[in-house]
């Protein structure tokens, strides 16, 4: 029996991604076969469809994310008819991913669907969401209360982002959102910003060490963004890095860390241990707005894919798009 898988390919051109039939047989070694319901797009999935070093051989079906229902199990800790999630491990680089309507998986990458979500959800939270948890997780584990200050929240209309900035608003955080795209203030300020300031104060090169203005922060965008923003942390202030959507390069100074006390906490949300995943899902269940999360989500179907992977590139794609793998 064949089901739908979007698969990527190398062409003469360079990478290219196509809607196709596939047998069980051909995705790949797992004890664990799942019934795909949805999957999303990150930004890493952007990046894999391009061609980005994200995948380690092709062809190779993409999206770092699944979830849905357990068809068939070899493995003790999972039976037919459990609802399940899976978000990195080797998804898209060394391995299929949820871009179909199956996927054959090791049972050690599964964690059980957390009964507070339906699977569609759970894929809007994703892993931009869940890294979002692991964000806030690492800023709490270093210290950080409401008490001590604002927050601030850059690539703000992005998943991570978006989740971020909910999940510290209510977690009781005054949040300030950094965003380029003014024109979303309203949805931002839905999410729980406070405050909305521009990108560009941000993104220039700045200096070694600055005005005191946040207590913490969750940034996604790396570069001079991540200096400036450790330059202008207050004394013993912490900031969770996990992304590069302005660049991978930090070109900063240790002047806030042996001046200020700040601690730059990264964040890695591919191979984090399953007993910090269960602990991010759990919270996730706890302290996400349903609601909010709601008016994160666009869903798409998985021809839709190349095109919203090509724009979330571009920074042109706001909160979080589910991939409804039988549409
Ligand atoms: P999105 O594309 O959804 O969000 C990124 C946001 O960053 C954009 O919406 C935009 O926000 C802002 N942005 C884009 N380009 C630039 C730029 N040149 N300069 C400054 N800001 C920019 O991506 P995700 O939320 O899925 O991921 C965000 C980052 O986090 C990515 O780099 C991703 O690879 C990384 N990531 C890392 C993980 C880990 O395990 N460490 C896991 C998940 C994500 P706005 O328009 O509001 O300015």
């Amino acid at each position: 029996m064949t089901f739908k898988a979007l698969v990527t390919a190398k062409t003469a051109e360079g990478v290219s991604t196509t809607l196709t039939d596939r047998e069980l047989a051909d995705i790949g070694e797992g004890d664990v076969t799942v019934a795909v319901e949805y999957s999303t797009v990150n930004y890493k999935d952007g990046l894999a469809l391009s061609g980005g070093r994200i995948m380690q051989s092709m062809p190779m079906i993409g999206g770092i994310d699944l979830a849905g229902t357990v068809e068939a199990s070899d493995n003790p800790a999972f039976k037919a008819g459990d609802k399940v999630i899976l978000n990195g491990w080797g998804l898209s680089q060394t391995h299929n991913g949820g871009y179909a309507q199956k996927a054959r998986v090791p049972g050690d990458w599964l964690i059980p669907l957390p009964r507070k979500f339906s699977t569609r959800e759970a894929m809007a939270v994703g892993t931009a969401g869940y890294t979002a948890m692991l964000c806030v997780m690492a800023l709490e584990h270093n210290g950080l209360t409401p008490a001590r200050g604002d927050v601030l929240v850059t690539g703000a209309n992005g998943g991570v982002g978006s989740i971020a900035i909910s999940l510290l608003s209510q977690l009781g955080y005054r949040v300030i959102a950094s965003t380029g795209r003014a024109a979303e203030t309203d949805y931002l300020k839905s999410l729980g910003a406070a405050e909305i300031i521009d990108r560009a104060t941000l993104s220039a090169p700045g200096k070694p060490i600055a005005g005191e203005k946040w207590a913490g922060a969750v940034d996604s965008v790396g570069s001079h963004t991540l200096a400036n923003v450790l330059a202008q942390t207050k004394y013993r202030g912490v900031v969770a890095a996990c992304g590069l959507a302005q660049g991978l390069d930090l070109p900063g100074s240790v002047a806030p860390f042996i001046l200020r006390n700040v601690t730059l906490a990264g964040i890695d949300s591919v191979n984090t241990p399953r007993e910090v995943r269960l602990e991010a899902w759990a919270r996730l269940a706890r302290d996400l707005d349903p609601g909010k999360l709601k008016s994160t989500v666009t869903e798409i179907g998985l021809a839709d894919v190349p095109g919203v992977a090509a724009k979330i590139l571009k920074g042109e794609v706001r909160g979080r798009t589910v991939v409804n793998v039988n549409a």
